[in-house]
């Protein structure tokens, strides 16, 4: 079900001009504009001279699931202006790195690593923009705060002014059953209509980022405004899912 492309570096190209033809096509089926959704490529295992490779074509965001992955590359490519989004599970340990080089922080999901980052970015005199993790599918093996915590998380947010929260986060049921992938991303239209009133002035929770190789055109239908997508523009990984995530 996975549309997984192939992994050679000229590939990039094909697979991307693939990749957002099906989000144009899913875009209008949806009776969405393009310039809604956002594509945000997901480079994990993906060393730095492909990473060169996929800016000379005009990518310029790189997502990565752990920050001492992000920091290698970060390090070997300091010539060019690439702007890197944490999308993993965070350590409140590690937090000083990402307050360091990344411009975005995708998976914040407990008060602790908000109060970790505000301290170091004060240090580093730098500000990240973030999205709160939701756990939609339940799944023990999915990290994320529950839909029902996140409006508290959120309004504890408030004195953290070096957090700029711009939205929503997760990660859907891998299944491959669009009913159920889609049940997901419905529970975070509904935790974004009820944080609209938990929010203050500077903070938005108008960005969706759910949607993956397997499951974007999903989760486009189902309102997502940022895609983070990783195989289908790079091709397979040969390191399995689980030195990511849990295993479910
Ligand atoms: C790896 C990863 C993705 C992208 O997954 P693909 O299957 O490569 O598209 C998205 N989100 C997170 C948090 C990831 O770690």
């Amino acid at each position: 079900m996975v549309e997984i492309s192939q992994a050679d570096e000229s590939s990039i190209v094909i697979n991307l001009e693939r990749v957002r033809e099906r989000i144009e096509l899913a875009c209008a089926r949806a009776g969405r504009d393009p310039s809604e959704v956002t594509l945000l490529p997901v480079t994990k295992t993906v060393g730095a001279p492909r990473l060169r490779e996929a800016i000379r074509v005009g990518l310029t965001n790189f997502g990565e699931n752990k920050v001492q992955e992000a920091r290698e590359k970060a390090d070997l490519l300091t010539d060019i202006d690439v702007r890197w989004s944490i999308i993993g599970h965070l350590q409140t340990s590690k937090a000083k790195y990402v307050a360091r080089f990344a411009h975005e922080f995708q998976a914040l999901d407990r008060l602790g690593i908000a109060e970790a980052l505000q301290r170091r970015l004060d240090i580093e005199n730098r500000t990240l923009d973030v999205f709160v993790q939701i756990n939609a599918s339940g799944e023990d093996s999915k990290f994320g705060i529950p839909p029902e915590g996140a409006s508290a998380l959120v309004k504890a947010l408030a004195p953290y002014d070096r957090l700029h929260l711009k939205g929503l986060m997760t990660l859907a049921v891998f299944s491959g059953e669009e009913a159920r992938a889609r049940e997901c991303f419905k529970i975070m239209c509904r935790a974004q209509d009820r944080l609209r009133d938990a929010i203050i002035e500077g903070q938005s929770v108008d960005a969706l980022s759910m949607g993956m190789s397997g499951d974007f055109e999903w989760a486009i239908a189902e309102g997502a405004t940022v895609l983070r997508i990783g195989q289908a523009i790079f091709g397979a990984r040969s390191i399995p899912d689980s030195h990511y995530w849990p295993e479910s």
